[in-house]
């Protein structure tokens, strides 16, 4: 399994201690460049105050950042014509996040790519129906 990095190299980035480049800033949220993109165009939308992920943030915070990534997402698209774009969160490293802050992938795509995303498969008999329980019963 992965683990976090012990840095958070985003905090750094917002005190300009490691360089960046910037594509937007708001009081709560700051995006910037990928340094490894799947596509050129593929930015990370951060919240400026340190959260881990979507276990800890609070709900403005978080819809702070879902703003940035909705206001993004087009001009982006658009600046590197791709055909469409994934909005991506890894949230602990068995979800594969690595950077120790709250941050959201917008990806650039492109046909043909080769961004692949992992198959879906049909629930075995009643399984479905199980795990939609055990999320309602969660959410009283
Ligand atoms: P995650 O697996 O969701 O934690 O992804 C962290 C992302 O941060 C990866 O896609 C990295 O390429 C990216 N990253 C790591 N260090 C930097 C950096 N200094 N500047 C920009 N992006 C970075």
């Amino acid at each position: 399994m992965l683990e976090y990095m012990t840095d958070d190299i985003f905090e750094k980035i917002l005190t300009g201690e490691v360089p960046a480049e910037v594509v937007y800033e708001d009081d709560l949220t700051f995006a910037f460049l990928d340094i490894n993109p799947n596509n050129p165009g593929h930015t990370l939308v951060i919240s400026k105050k340190h959260f881990l992920n979507i276990f800890d943030v609070d709900i403005d915070t978080f819809s702070a950042v879902m703003r940035t990534v909705h206001a993004l997402a087009p001009v982006i698209k658009k600046a590197v014509d791709a055909d469409g774009v994934n909005i991506h969160m890894n949230n602990d490293p068995g979800a594969g996040q690595v950077v120790p802050h709250l941050h959201v992938h917008i990806i650039p795509r492109h046909e043909g790519d080769g961004f692949t995303l992992w198959h879906g498969k049909p629930y075995e008999e009643g399984v479905g129906a199980e795990t939609a329980a055990k999320i309602r019963a969660g959410l009283v």
